[in-house]
């Protein structure tokens, strides 16, 4: 995996205060760097190259197929798809520019910046990644529809707040709690028939949601280095198997997202 020579890596206590947030991962720290070296560090082994690249090739694929697998010629209503769209490629934005660049030079103010940053990627997907969803469960009741909109992105930017200003990930996680209870809370009435939408979505977003929530919580337990400090510095540690969970949780909800604008294209409200 290595092309370049690197500059000698650090061990977790010689790293810089605000790099040392997994104890468990003893080796592989990058020096402080410009902005190029940050670059360069794409292509030589260290403890943030997993993240970077289960992030950053995704990305790549996302951009060039998402667009592909919509079905814009069935969608009467652009901005779902365009909104869907944006949403599936926001976390993965963020989180290549946290991992790639936090070791710059600009020190702990920088890095606060770029996790805010990150951050907001995961807010943005779980802000206009539902609103779609919203707007086809409600599809025939145009005023709680535009109701459920208008909260939905409120309770949003309630949870921006907390997500860029938290201060440990437990924080983070509970922050996207209230946007989680409001998708459920939808879920449930298209379960009960009283929501509209593609009859195969459901599964594909309640899947999406688990697989997000299950991501979350082995980050925030550290498994499996908190076991074998040391062993998973490079690969395989709490954080990428977050990133392969989200990955894959976003690619169920574009399936989800599919079947439902197909469905949305085909069906007339009997209140209209
Ligand atoms: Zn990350």
């Amino acid at each position: 995996m290595t092309f370049l020579n690197g500059p000698r890596l650090l061990d977790w206590a010689k790293s810089p205060p605000h790099l040392q947030f997994n104890k468990y991962v003893l080796t592989g720290y990058r020096p402080v760097s410009s902005v190029q070296d940050c670059v360069k560090s794409l292509f030589y082994l260290h403890n943030e190259l997993g993240n970077i690249y289960t992030h950053g090739i995704p990305l790549l694929c996302f951009l060039v197929l998402l667009p592909l697998s919509i079905p814009w010629s069935q969608i009467n209503v652009t901005w779902l798809g365009v909104v869907h769209f944006l949403a599936c490629l926001s976390p993965e934005v963020g989180s290549v520019l946290y991992h790639l660049f936090m070791n710059h030079e600009g020190g702990a103010p920088v890095y606060h910046s770029l996790l805010s940053l990150d951050m907001f990627g995961v807010c943005m997907v779980n802000t206009l990644g539902a609103l779609p969803i919203v707007y086809i469960t409600l599809v025939c009741y145009p005023s709680i529809r535009n109701a459920a909109l208008l909260a939905y992105i409120l309770l949003s930017t309630y949870g921006v707040y907390c997500a860029v200003t938290a201060r440990s990930n437990m924080c983070r996680l509970r922050s996207f709690a209230w946007q989680a209870l409001f998708r459920f809370f939808l879920f449930m009435l298209r379960w009960s028939g009283m929501g509209t939408g593609s009859p195969s979505s459901l599964r594909h977003f309640l899947t999406m949601d688990f697989l997000a929530m299950l991501g979350g919580v082995i980050n925030i337990s550290r498994i499996p280095e908190r076991f074998r400090p040391g062993l998973f510095d490079y690969w395989c540690n709490s954080h990428q198997i977050m990133h392969v969970l989200v990955v894959v949780s976003i690619v169920f909800l574009h399936w989800g997202m599919v079947d439902d604008l197909q469905w949305l294209s085909n069906y007339h409200c009997l209140l209209e």
